[in-house]
């Protein structure tokens, strides 16, 4: 559907003349999410939040435009080794965000909203090196899925990677790509190392050790209608975030 805050559909003859307050990027993964989710899932949930976050933000007189998906996501060992899984190296991810940086700058676009879709990308380092290097320009990231305690609208304890949140939100925005009947139950295990367990110490799962099916949390109680109340409460907070983001000058 053609959007003038989305660039795929967005012709020029409509951009030319509008003053866009800044630009949105959806940077999600290439990644089997356990057995009946798309493999670019967090491409496609970052790419949905932030063009429903864009057209309702117009209505708060913000012009916000959401760049093409970045589906480059950071792998986990055992995960890399699926067929097609795809990892992209922090200094591949960095080069990226830099480029599209670069052009914006040139064009007097001073701001940009990372919509994170995949919980093992982590922008925090590369934003800190970009904006060092770039005074006056702005970068935000919003990770959507961790904005509000999932305990308020899912079942299940356990909600990591392709369970019960994803599926939900898949289901709200594009049911036809869910194959349910296909899902594993997203059984896990823990490390051996408590430490590990209880967060004294972090290390990469290793996928392979970790799931069967690839999933971490069972998606089978997952419907349509508990993704909608949960994307209308979290979509609340986006676009008042994009709005303030937007029209103040400065972040202090
Ligand atoms: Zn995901």
């Amino acid at each position: 559907m053609y959007s003038k805050f989305d660039i795929t559909t967005a012709r020029y003859g409509d951009v030319k003349d509008m003053h866009y307050h800044l630009a949105i990027l959806p940077w999600g993964s290439t990644e089997p999410h356990n057995l009946h989710l798309p493999y670019c899932t967090d491409m496609l949930h970052a790419q949905a939040v932030a063009f429903e976050a864009a057209e309702k933000a117009a209505m708060n007189g913000v012009n916000a435009m959401v760049l093409p998906g970045i589906p480059l996501g950071s792998q986990n060992p055992g995960q890399i080794e699926l067929p097609f899984c795809i990892h992209a190296s922090q200094r591949t991810q960095i080069a990226v965000l830099e480029d599209i940086v670069e052009s914006l700058k040139k064009q007097g676009i001073n701001k940009l909203l990372i919509m994170n879709g995949h919980g093992g990308n982590n922008f925090k380092g590369m934003i800190r090196d970009i904006m060092i290097k770039n005074p006056g320009f702005l970068i935000t990231v919003v990770a959507w899925f961790s904005i509000l305690p999932l305990k308020d609208f899912f079942e299940e304890k356990i909600d990591d990677h392709g369970g019960e949140q994803e599926t939900c939100v898949m289901l709200h925005y594009y049911p036809e790509l869910v194959n349910l009947n296909q899902a594993g139950d997203g059984h896990h295990n823990d490390f051996k190392i408590e430490g590990l367990n209880d967060k004294t110490a972090w290390a990469p799962r290793d996928w392979a050790q970790t799931t069967k099916d690839t999933g971490v949390g069972n998606p089978k109680k997952a419907t349509a209608e508990k993704g909608k109340r949960y994307i209308e409460a979290v979509m609340d907070r986006i676009v008042k975030f994009v709005t303030d983001f937007a029209l103040n000058d400065s972040l202090y």
